[in-house]
């Protein structure tokens, strides 16, 4: 397989000390979970995640959303980690200071060995009370199909940011640093709908950052990046982490 990498990249990759890198559903596509915008299947076809990633679903059908995410999250634990998630962990280790950024709740960057990752999005593996008590667990500490809260007796829901919902502040204002103070922005796998996790690569770009894109298409995104490398990151991220430092 022959990935051409620009060797303009592996150059300035290879002098950068300050990397930051975004991902999105696109990275664990090749570990075989959808992204978002997929098409879904069986009991869910007719549902549209837009309808069902929301407090006002969860408030109106608790049971309805609390085993969608169910199927999910068994899902994510049955797959493994890919190519790009493990290129993301040489990545880290031989960068001088880097930051990854996750939208993703699959945990599938802390399985492959990123030791470091704001997850902007939550996590897919945790729970939290839904009315705000400040309990969160791992998913599997509290068993049930629709379980509720130890401590306030609410449902219990996914510790994952809904549309219409603010993100985690820690885990935003360490983005929006990191993103304003790298020299090189990746943008991998993410459509750049959601916001403010779209603004990120702008705000990289703005302060001077090299902005790179790797995606299975172009988005909204492309016309602004200084570099964009079509296909999957599988594949792509592997290639340049080896010609960088291999
Ligand atoms: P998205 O579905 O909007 O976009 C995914 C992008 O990845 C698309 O542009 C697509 O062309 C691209 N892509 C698909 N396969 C690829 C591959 N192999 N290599 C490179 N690119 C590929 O996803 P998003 O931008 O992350 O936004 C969706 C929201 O849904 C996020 O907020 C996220 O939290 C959530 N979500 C998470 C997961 C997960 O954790 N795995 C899955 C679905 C949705
Ligand atoms: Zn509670």
């Amino acid at each position: 397989m022959d990935i051409p990498i620009p060797p303009e990249l592996v150059r300035i990759l290879g002098q950068a000390g300050r990397l930051t890198v975004l991902t999105g559903a696109g990275v664990s596509q090749e570990s075989g979970l959808r992204t978002f915008r997929d098409a879904q299947t069986g009991l869910w076809k007719q549902y549209r995640p837009e309808d069902l990633a929301t407090s006002q679903a969860f408030e109106r059908d608790p049971q309805l959303i609390w085993d969608w995410y169910a199927v999910r999250r068994s899902r994510a634990g049955e797959v493994q980690p890919n190519p790009g998630h493990q290129a993301l962990v040489v990545m880290e280790r031989r960068s001088s200071n880097f930051t990854l950024i996750t939208q993703n709740v699959d945990g599938l960057h802390q399985r492959a060995g990123s030791a470091r990752v704001i997850e902007l999005h939550g996590n897919i593996t945790r729970v939290r009370c839904s009315r705000g008590c400040g309990l969160v667990a791992a998913w599997e500490e509290i068993p049930g199909q629709l379980p509720h809260c130890p401590e306030c007796g609410a449902n219990l829901r996914p510790d994952v940011v809904w549309f219409g919902e603010s993100l985690p502040r820690p885990a935003l204002e360490a983005a929006v640093e990191a993103s304003r103070n790298c020299q090189v922005f990746f943008s991998i796998g993410t459509s750049g709908l959601v916001q403010p996790a779209a603004s990120l690569a702008y705000a990289a770009g703005h302060r001077g950052a090299v902005v790179v894109e790797i995606n299975a298409e172009g988005t909204p995104l492309s016309p602004k990046a200084d570099f964009v490398l079509l296909g999957k990151s599988g594949e792509i991220l592997p290639e340049l982490v080896q010609q960088t430092w291999g």
